[in-house]
């Protein structure tokens, strides 16, 4: 059955709803005192201090939809169906309440039950850990044939000390049209395109001690469940899409974008690129992070060049990036008022982002056409002068210089780019040696206070 993006979030939060989940607001992307995270990147990310213990939930039961940013993707966007740099991720918890066999009923009951997803049971396939039979045998009980389970050695969720556990994962198969290998589900193939990976489903069941093996884990003494879902698979899945980005949680960008390109979409990777970078960049502006040069602001910076980047490829020479924020906010603004509140602040950052990196562009463009007059190839000094002095990204040297007929010393620019990078290591590492002997210096004025024989005795190791 067709359901919309906002059908597929509320058939979510209603079923968790009517099984005694408290429903979560999203959190921000920008990590809220989480100084280990650049972004939120999964449901859980948010909740953690209900895991960890450090804080006790109203009602053990939790559900949510999350903003979740992951860069590790950023450069299968456009490649594969499935992956974004932004995305939504469907979560339901437990925190010390129900276990393995509920979790796994729940979302059997959800997936198949006509009342809600109302999926084929054919269709799912799960991957488990291989020593886990109670999820196996679970499954199994529920009807699912045991030809659609695969044990898989990597099914175990930890990072780290602390919680973690075995997992069991849901793929949904989308049919061999879509096969590209043979009909077998090779879990986490990037090739594959025929069984999607829709949810994870985490039994935070032991305390990992990195460096003993796990079946020597201690079981904890509150069992947690964990799980996270890809609100644009789902989409894709049920809209019976080819990718994701033909769903409506990214249409209307690509449409917008063939309109303001004049050329059309047909599955171009231009085009999903641009949808997929403004849908991030407008909601973690939204949330309050800025471009900068480096940590989350150069991110967002990368996001954008490369966005523009790909708009040059569409013929778009002007900043149009900004115009495309109305689009984010048709879709995603009713559901997160914030990007709607934040409507013109969120459109002046990115224009004056885009004009400074096309101001960029140009005069890039000015000092390649001189340093090309009267030569056939591009010298290695100029080709590196334009990239490390004018920001010039070096793509477009050669995209530029090959439409004038000219080659670029690519050998010698790679050699020069080597040579940098050797300067700055050789730089940082002096300024390293600097600080390590700065600490040494310091811990040696310190005033010693005797806090046992282990301490003193690194101690003096450094200063030596
Ligand atoms: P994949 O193997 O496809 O990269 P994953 O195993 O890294 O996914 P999880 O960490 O298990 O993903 O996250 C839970 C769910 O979130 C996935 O099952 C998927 O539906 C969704 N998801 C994960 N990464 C992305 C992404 N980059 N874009 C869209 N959805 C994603
Ligand atoms: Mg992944
Ligand atoms: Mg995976
Ligand atoms: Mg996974």
């Amino acid at each position: 059955r067709y359901m919309t993006a906002d059908e597929i979030r509320q058939t979510w939060l209603r079923f968790f709803e009517s099984k005694g989940h408290k429903i979560e607001p999203s959190a921000s992307l920008v990590p809220m005192g989480d100084k280990t995270l650049l972004w939120i990147n999964a449901g859980v990310a948010p909740l953690k201090k209900y895991f960890d213990g450090s804080a006790m939930p109203v009602n053990p039961r939790l559900t949510n939809i999350q903003k979740c940013i992951r860069t590790n993707d950023i450069d299968n966007v456009g490649k594969t169906a499935r992956h974004h740099t932004f995305f939504e991720m469907l979560g339901n918890f437990s925190i010390g309440d129900y276990f393995k066999p509920e979790a796994i009923e729940f979302g059997f009951e959800l997936l198949t039950s006509e009342e809600y997803f109302g999926f084929p049971i054919e269709k799912l396939y799960m991957t488990y850990y291989p020593d886990d039979f109670v999820a196996r045998d679970k499954w199994i009980s529920l009807g699912v044939d045991p030809s659609h389970l695969i044990p898989l050695e990597s099914n175990f969720w930890e990072i780290g000390e602390g919680p973690s556990g075995p997992d069991t994962e849901i793929y949904f198969d989308r049919g061999e049209e879509y096969d590209l290998r043979g009909s077998e589900l090779i879990a986490n193939d990037i090739e594959n395109e025929r069984f999607i990976e829709i949810w994870n489903i985490v039994f935070s069941q032991y305390n990992a001690k990195p460096g003993t093996p796990r079946k020597d884990y201690k079981e904890l003494p509150n069992k947690n469940i964990d799980t996270g879902a890809g609100l644009e698979r789902f989409a894709c899945v049920i809209q019976g899409t080819k990718t994701n980005f033909e769903t409506d949680l990214f249409m209307p960008i690509i449409e917008h974008t063939e309109r303001l390109s004049g050329v059309k979409y047909e599955g171009q990777m231009a085009f999903k690129v641009i949808a997929d970078h403004i849908k991030t960049l407008s909601m973690a502006i939204a949330d309050g992070a800025i471009l900068s040069n480096e940590g989350r602001g150069y991110v967002l910076r990368r996001l954008l060049r490369r966005a523009t980047k790909y708009g040059k490829k569409l013929g778009l020479q002007e900043a149009f990036l900004h115009l495309l924020v109305d689009d984010v906010i048709q879709i995603m603004g009713h559901f997160y008022t914030n990007v709607k509140e934040n409507e013109k602040m969120v459109k002046r950052v990115i224009l004056a982002e885009e004009n400074k990196f096309l101001e960029t562009l140009a005069s890039g463009e000015k000092h390649l056409l001189e340093a090309l007059e009267g030569v056939n190839e591009l010298k290695k000094e100029d080709a590196f002068k334009l990239y490390d002095t004018y920001g010039f990204p070096i793509e477009l040297t050669l995209e530029l210089s090959e439409e004038l007929g000219k080659t670029v010393d690519i050998e010698g620019f790679k050699a020069l780019m080597e040579r940098q990078k050797e300067l700055s290591r050789a730089s940082r590492n002096a300024e390293n040696s600097m600080k390590s002997q700065e600490a040494a210096f310091l811990s040696f004025k310190t005033p010693s206070v005797f806090i046992g024989y282990d301490t003193l005795t690194s101690r003096s190791t450094v200063i030596k």
